[in-house]
């Protein structure tokens, strides 16, 4: 069976009810003109709700609109909620396309399971992805380095303050169309290594894409911005000497010999489908690749006697984003000359052409839309 035809099947399972509200091509087209990450939505939006008696059911794609909520309900209150974001991309023959949508379905599968959440079935992550994009088609952007981030999540909406995972959930998929993550294009962000917070620690939810992680990160990258950086890097809450990631990205140290390193995941660390394609596409590229424990004195010595020459974050948002600056209580360092290093930006390119289907994919990852 082609992806086509099996992409057909899967759309096909939501049903599409026409927003009445639909702006019009003018007020679209502004917004294509000058997309900014996560501020404007397109005209529609798909759902699934859930219920423990009944199951899955009403798999519809619906106008955008806010989502009416009883005082309380059980996600206003405990935070049982979960989320995924991955991207559609405009190709140059008109076709849209996304990266590895399997991987993120799967991982929401993960995520739901952690906050006792029911699992969506693939067939309905990628359904729900399709049918919105399909829908809402004129919202994906053309323009350079733009794209339709897609935001799948779902939260428990059962009305009720008992403590115990919730008898009825609901899963929405919303799509904003964006340009570059961090406006100023691809500048090295300096970063904040925090010693008196953690993001995870052993046992707890820091491999799960839940919305709480990012509340727990919000004070101590607050903190990091007051001392003039743009984000934080945390480390393991056993020992406080490993790195782990940023708040919301993976991390890759690249050294002079060419060898690259990345934190190993150890349960606190959040799995990254860009970390992993990254982790695959440095070994094709004749990279020595190195997942393990990455100690913060090892980055700090490495980065002062110059073996270290490289280091960036990554994830679906900012793609590939160089580091030039790591800082903390006890010290301030440059990385490498500051600037975005070759290998940096050797492996955003490579990836991004993969993505916009500049170069071809030979594992299979993009899967076509429309
Ligand atoms: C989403 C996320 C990432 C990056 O994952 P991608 O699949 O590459 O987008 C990294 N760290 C955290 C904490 C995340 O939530």
């Amino acid at each position: 069976m082609s992806t086509t035809a099996a992409a057909a099947s899967t759309a096909d399972r939501f049903e599409v009810r026409p927003s009445t509200t639909a702006r019009s091509s003018d007020e679209r087209d502004a917004i294509l003109q000058a997309p900014t990450f996560g501020t404007a939505f397109s005209d529609h939006m798909a759902r699934v709700s859930w219920t423990a008696d009944g199951g899955w059911a009403d798999r519809r794609v619906e106008a955008y609109g806010p989502l009416v909520l009883d005082p309380a309900t059980a996600v206003l209150h405990y935070g049982q909620e979960i989320f995924e974001g991955l991207k559609a991309y405009h190709h140059a023959d008109g076709s849209v396309w996304t990266f590895r949508p399997e991987a993120n379905a799967a991982r929401f599968a993960r995520s739901a399971r952690r906050l006792a959440l029911p699992e969506l079935p693939v067939e309905d992550f990628l359904g729900s992805i399709e049918a919105l994009v399909r829908t809402d088609l004129a919202w994906v952007p053309s323009g350079e380095e733009t794209s339709l981030y897609l935001r799948p999540f779902m939260y428990a909406s059962e009305v009720f303050l008992g403590v115990r995972p919730t008898r009825q959930a609901e899963y929405v998929l919303i799509a904003s169309p964006v340009g570059p993550y961090f406006s100023g294009g691809l500048k090295p962000v300096s970063i904040w290594v925090v010693r008196d917070y953690h993001r995870a620690g052993p046992g707890g939810t820091g491999a799960a894409k839940c919305g709480g992680n990012y509340a727990a990160s919000l004070l101590p990258q607050q903190q990091a911005q007051a001392r003039g950086c743009d984000q934080v890097c945390f480390l393991d809450a056993p020992t406080g000497s490993y790195l782990e990631e940023l708040g919301g990205m993976n991390v890759f140290v690249v050294r002079a010999d060419g060898s690259v390193t990345t934190p190993e995941l150890n349960g606190s660390i959040l799995e990254g489908v860009t970390r992993s394609s990254i982790l695959t596409l440095l070994g094709e590229a004749g990279h020595e690749v190195h997942e393990r424990p990455v100690p913060l004195e090892e980055v700090r010595s490495g980065l002062e006697d110059g073996s270290i020459t490289e280091m960036f974050a990554c994830g679906t948002a900012a793609v590939v984003t160089p580091i030039g600056r790591l800082a903390s209580d006890d010290f301030d360092l440059t990385v490498g000359d500051g600037a975005t290093g070759a290998v940096t930006s050797a492996i955003r390119t490579r990836l991004t052409d993969i993505q916009y289907g500049r170069a071809e994919d030979p594992h299979g990852w993009m899967r076509r839309l429309v």
